[in-house]
This record gives C-alpha cells, structure tokens and sequence, in this order.
C-alpha cells in the first residue's frame, strides 16, 4: 500500500486537506505532499471559508466532531469526494448524510474510525480466530488525553467477535461471566471483557488474548506514530471517487470486511 505504481498519463487528484494544521492533518498534508500521483492545493482550518475548494477532487477532513457534518455536506454539495477521520459520527449524523447523497449520486464519502491498516488487519484476523477459542478478552492501551474508554476500535472488535463467535453457534464467553458475576473485573461490550489503560508515552495499542486448552493467541497491534494512519489515509483518498455513496470503514475498500 506504500508503494504506488504512478501512471503517467493519467492526471494527479487535487486533494483539500480540511483541519490542516491539527496533529493528524498536518500529517495528512505532509503524506499528500509526498506522494506522486497526488496534488495538495488547499489547506483548511477553523474560521476559513472553504469556499469552492480550490477544485478539487477529494477533501480529506480531520477536524473535530461538531464541525465535521458540516464540512462534509458541504464537500458533497460541491461534488467533492470526502475521506473523514474525525470520531463523532453517530447513527443520527450517518443517516443525515446519506440521505444528503442520495441526491448527490456520484460522490463518494468514507468514514473511517481507523486508517492504521494493522488495526484492521487485527480485526479481521480476530473475526477469523474468534470460533476457534472458549475465552477472548480484549486489551487496549491510549495516552491519557484520549477522552473516550474504551476506544471504538475496541469496541468495534469486541462486536466483530461477538458476531463471529453468534455465526459460528457459540454462545457470550462464559469465562466473563461466570469469573465475574459482578462486573468487577470490569467492562464488557457484546458479552466480550475490554480493559482500558491510559499510560504516558502511549499512543494506540491493542490486543486480542484467545485461550483455549493448554495454548493461548495473541493478535497484537501497536501504533507508535501518527503516522502509521497515512498509508491508509492515502489509499482511501485514491479509492473513494469509485465509491460512490457512504462507506463506514476502510476495511470494505481493502477486501478485509
Ligand atoms: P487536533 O485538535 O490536533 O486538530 C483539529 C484541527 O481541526 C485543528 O487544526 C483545527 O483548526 C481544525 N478545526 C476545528 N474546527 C474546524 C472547522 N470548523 N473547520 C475546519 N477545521 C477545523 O485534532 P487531531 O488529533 O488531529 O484529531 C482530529 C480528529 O481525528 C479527532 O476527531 C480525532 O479523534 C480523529 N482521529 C482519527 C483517527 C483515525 O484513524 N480515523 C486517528 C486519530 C485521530
């Protein structure tokens, strides 16, 4: 996914960088600045008018959560394709947004609540591993200004696993409940125990622990830089124009679903 076999002939996409100067968009500048086939001519943040958006194909948006429905509709209204990673999109926002492109059929916006591409690679190795295993627990570990517990990411695997354990016949994992019939080991999402920690010096960590008889799996994913969201950032800003409509998730843009 670094690697970019650049077509000549084929023009560069013009790509928007809307909260351009935050932690995550300045990354994204950088990591569009740097790519060949990809042409950085705007850059947004709070108080700018976004106006007509320099003409260009696709808008990627790291904002903050008030502001991003916004953002977006107005992306869509110009018929500018829209790669969003700003957290916030709740089932209400979602559905006002697709009925916003419904009428605006050709453009493509994603949502994606995790580029780090390993992270979806753990999801789906979990969904994958999750029959096979009597006991699963999730642990994820975040700095300490992460306002949210536990992560989405989290929370989003423990509801894969769930799913994939109900598909494959298999009940909740009793080992969370019958070890803990008050709760206190903590919290638990579809059935399945997530622990948080907020540590200094972190940034996002997490990992799947199966068990079984006599063995034990750990799927574990790390990521040490923000910069470990670009290439999945860029691959969603190369894909989205043949997507049209809403999609939730890289994961359906890399065959991981
Ligand atoms: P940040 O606070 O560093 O940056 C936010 C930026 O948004 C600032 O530059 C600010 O000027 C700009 N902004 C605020 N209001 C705006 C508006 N109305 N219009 C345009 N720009 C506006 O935040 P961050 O750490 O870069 O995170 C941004 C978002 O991305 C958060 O919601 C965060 O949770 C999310 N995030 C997503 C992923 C992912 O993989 N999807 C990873 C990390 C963070």
């Amino acid at each position: 996914l670094t690697r970019v076999s650049v077509d000549p002939l084929s023009p560069s996409l013009r790509v928007v960088v809307i909260g351009a100067s935050g932690r995550m968009g300045s990354q994204a500048c950088a990591a569009v600045d740097a790519a060949p086939d990809l042409d950085l001519v705007g850059r947004y943040d709070a108080g700018d008018d976004l106006g007509e958006l320099h003409g260009a194909d696709v808008a990627v948006e790291f904002s903050v959560p008030d502001a991003s429905m916004g953002n977006v509709a107005h992306c869509v209204e110009l018929g500018v394709h829209a790669v969003v990673g700003t957290t916030g999109w709740n089932a209400e926002r979602l559905a006002s947004l697709e009925s916003l492109l419904a009428q605006h059929d050709s453009v493509g916006v994603l949502i994606a609540p995790n580029f780090a591409i390993g992270a979806l690679l753990m999801m789906s190795f979990a969904r994958q591993a999750a029959p096979f295993y009597e006991s699963v627990e999730i642990v994820e570990m975040h700095h300490p200004a992460k306002v949210d517990a536990p992560s989405g990411t989290a929370a989003r695997t423990a509801s894969i696993i769930a799913a994939a354990r109900a598909e494959a016949g298999l009940g909740p994992v009793p080992d969370a409940t019958q070890s803990d019939p008050d709760g206190a080991r903590g919290a638990t999402v579809d059935g399945i125990p997530v622990h948080a920690l907020r540590l200094r010096g972190r940034v996002a960590h997490q990992e799947v622990d199966l068990g079984a008889e006599g063995e034990a799996l750990t799927i574990r994913h790390d990521s040490f830089e923000r910069t470990s969201f670009m290439p999945g950032v860029l691959a969603g800003v190369r894909a989205v124009g043949s997507h049209p409509g809403l999609t939730v998730g890289l994961e359906n843009y890399l065959g991981l679903a």
